[in-house]
């Protein structure tokens, strides 16, 4: 049965606050707490539910694992990877108590597993534009394969494994040692259970060969430097059949030339000239989709900022669409002919006299500087 999503579940946006998950929370148990509805099996489902949601969001760790991965990142059930550990802790924590005591076997009793293969990790460099825009990406993975001549047994083409004669297959032998009967992993068959008489040619007894494989993967619109992409099962082949690892793309976007991304938001920096700032008219904006023409009203300042709505980048949680802001530099103008300076001569002489009126910004800046003396000199 799939799990419905936990922010779903509580009736809460991704991006909200904890203190808004607990009073959702709150909200929510009250009305399915079986106290409160004897015998409605429904009700307690749906309480088990918003507990389990409600458990997940409160831990910083887990409502991270989830953000990233959902339901594959906290499920208890998973060993390796994720949080939870089950299994694979509960042999680790014996494996360190008891480890001394019972020598060798790091498991309480029966067989030693065929350890699951391990996790890979790729590291994938983005543009911008890949990243905002998203694609398919053919990777070509160096990994350890389960073997196809002995279909990952180990064992030679029309042999199979036997049964170790030492401990029957149970992978442990009992040693008396006093009073006591102790366990021990079987030094015959290193506690596998099995004996390899005639190992495989290809992979020498391993059941797994090296081998790349190329993948195909879709990479989701709107990821950012840090994500992960997980890919079940494509990891390293596990030990004689043992579960596969998983793969994990790690995503990092390459710094782009015009735009620098926050979050969902673009920034970039367009010059303007002088005459356009004080007149104002349309400038020329890029955007990842191509040049868009943007209005500027007269008088703009140097380094003010224009918003322009839904031109950022799509967010690849939720369906939110990001801003692009622009923000205008104005240039000094370089060059200039004879001319041209002469104009200019000319307009800064009809600015003689009233020169603050056309100036907002030197107009405090000067009566600062003027303030400033006076302190100094009283
Ligand atoms: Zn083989
Ligand atoms: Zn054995």
């Amino acid at each position: 049965m799939s799990k419905r999503d936990y922010y779903e579940v509580l009736g809460v946006s991704r991006d909200t606050s904890e203190r808004e998950i607990k009073k959702a929370y709150k909200r929510l148990a009250m009305k399915f707490h079986p106290d409160r509805n004897p015998g409605d099996k429904t009700a307690e489902a749906s309480f088990k539910e918003i507990k389990e949601a409600y458990e997940i969001l409160t831990d910083a760790d887990k409502k991270a694992a989830y953000d990233q991965f959902g339901h594959a990142g906290v499920d208890p059930n998973r060993g390796g990877g994720g949080y939870g550990g089950g299994q694979g802790d509960f042999g680790d924590i014996f494996g360190d108590v008891f480890g001394d005591i019972f020598g060798g076997g790091r498991r309480g009793g029966g067989q030693r597993q065929a350890a699951r293969g391990s996790d890979l990790r790729y590291n994938l460099e983005l543009s911008l534009e890949e990243a905002v825009k998203g694609f398919t990406k053919e990777l070509r993975i160096p990994t350890l394969a389960s073997c196809d001549l002995c279909d990952g047994s180990g064992a030679k083409k029309g042999t199979s494994a036997t049964t170790c004669g030492t401990c029957h297959g149970q992978g442990q032998v009992q040693m008396r040692q006093g009073f006591f009967a102790v366990q021990q992993a079987c030094p015959t068959c290193h506690g596998r259970g099995k004996i390899i008489k005639d190992p495989c040619t290809k992979c020498h007894g391993d059941g797994r060969v090296e081998k790349s494989k190329t993948l195909s993967v879709k990479i989701p619109a709107g990821v950012d430097t840090g994500d992960r992409i997980r890919l079940a099962g494509e990891g390293e082949a596990g030990e004689f059949g043992a579960p596969p690892g998983d793969l994990y793309v790690q995503v990092s976007v390459r710094e782009h030339a015009i735009f620098v991304r926050d979050g969902n938001n673009l920034y970039c920096e367009v010059p303007i000239s002088f005459s356009k700032a004080a007149l104002g008219g349309e400038i020329e904006v890029p955007t990842l989709d191509g040049k868009v023409s943007l209005k500027i009203p007269a008088e703009t300042q140097t380094g003010r900022m224009f918003r322009l709505r839904g031109k950022g980048v799509k967010s690849v949680r939720s369906h939110a669409v990001g801003d692009l802001l622009c923000k205008v530099v104005m240039e000094t103008p370089v060059s200039l002919n004879e001319r041209q300076k002469e104009l200019l001569r000319e307009f800064e002489a009809t600015l003689t006299g009233e020169s603050r009126k056309h100036s907002p910004k030197a107009e405090g800046f000067f009566d600062g500087v003027k303030k400033f003396f006076q302190d100094l000199n009283s």
